[in-house]
């Protein structure tokens, strides 16, 4: 499918509550995306097909979600098979566990468990050439690591869609939740939000079907 078909009728939310959400917003926009909101409140949750839990810093928006009584309305909307896409703190957030954010419970949105800073302080950040085959075109992706999550184990349900070095997964999926602990906002290169609009797009035509 052309990004031209995809682009316009997908309504993505990227989660405002703190972070780097505007970088995502404004990658979205600039491929041309016609609606791309902030999620400052539960309610925000109703007017969108995906949803982008961005990079920033997982202790504080842990809180957050608390504070604003998110949690209950984003397990809601994974409920309702909605694609949801976490990007370093993110995918601290929508982890099935994290060490490093005790007491807090992740939500528990896709199989894998994390450890925050996982990459410790001397490479507090880095980039690396990622091969991600489900990428069009099919050239490296430049990975920019911030204090990134290291993903420590995967589940069964769970496919790698990028590796670092030997065997460390940094892209992950479990149908339709996306979990990277890079940055793909930083590039300029949109081809991973791409894949997630793509996936926002299937999932809606899905719907359509059923109906
Ligand atoms: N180290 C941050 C955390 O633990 C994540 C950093 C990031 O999102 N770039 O929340």
């Amino acid at each position: 499918m052309s990004i031209d078909s995809i682009v316009p009728k997908a309504r993505i939310g990227i989660l405002a509550l703190q972070g780097d959400f505007q970088e995502h917003a404004a990658l979205l926009s600039k491929m041309g995306c016609a609606t791309v909101n902030e999620v400052r409140l539960p309610k925000d949750l109703d007017y969108i097909d995906g949803l982008i839990i961005p990079g920033g810093e997982s202790t504080t928006m842990s809180k957050l979600i608390e504070n604003y009584d998110f949690r209950s309305s984003l397990i809601q909307f994974h409920g309702e098979n909605k694609p949801i896409w976490g990007t370093c703190a993110g995918t601290i957030i929508i982890a099935k566990e994290a060490e490093g954010l005790d007491p807090w419970k992740p939500l528990d949105l896709i199989d894998i468990s994390v450890q925050r800073n996982g990459y410790g302080r001397q490479l507090d950040s880095f980039q690396a050439n990622l091969t991600i085959d489900k990428l069009k075109p099919q050239t490296p992706f430049a990975g920019i690591f911030i204090r990134a999550p290291k993903i420590l184990s995967i589940g069964e349900k769970v496919e790698t869609l990028s590796i670092l070095g030997n065997n460390e997964p940094v892209a992950v999926k479990q149908k339709n939740v996306v979990a990277t602990t890079f940055h793909p906002e930083l590039t300029g290169d949109f081809r991973f939000h791409q894949l997630f609009l793509e996936l926002v797009s299937d999932n809606l035509s899905a719907q359509v079907k059923e109906t």
